[in-house]
């Protein structure tokens, strides 16, 4: 059983910089504890693709209900663009949205 313990390093800022090559490194298989940065992890949500998702995610919040009818029957309507997997299926998030689909009243409108 392995405990995961999480803290924030007193010297390590939350702004990006520079890190010194051994902490950008992957560590070998050891015994020897990892620490994950902070840094790089601030980097990573700064990243343009996680805020493209985060913003599909506040579309997709924001039109749960047809503004025609008021049901909550909606559906997502995408480009045929999206990332395909090994198996053939599409990768969940990674096709274009363009709008939006009301089952009940078929009423469309744009994302
Ligand atoms: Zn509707």
């Amino acid at each position: 059983m392995s405990v995961l313990k999480v803290y924030r390093p007193e010297n390590e800022s939350a702004v990006a910089e520079t890190l010194p090559p051994a902490m950008a490194e992957s560590p070998t298989v050891s015994n020897e504890p990892e620490i994950y940065s902070f840094v790089k992890w601030v980097e990573k949500l700064r990243q343009p693709d996680s805020q493209r998702l985060a913003l599909r995610a506040q579309r997709l919040n924001a039109h749960q209900t047809c503004p025609d009818c008021n049901r909550a029957g909606v559906s997502p309507l995408m480009l045929n663009d999206g990332r395909m997997d090994s198996a053939g299926r599409l990768v969940p998030g990674s096709a274009t949205l363009v709008g939006f689909h009301c089952e009940t009243c078929n009423h469309e409108w744009p994302a």
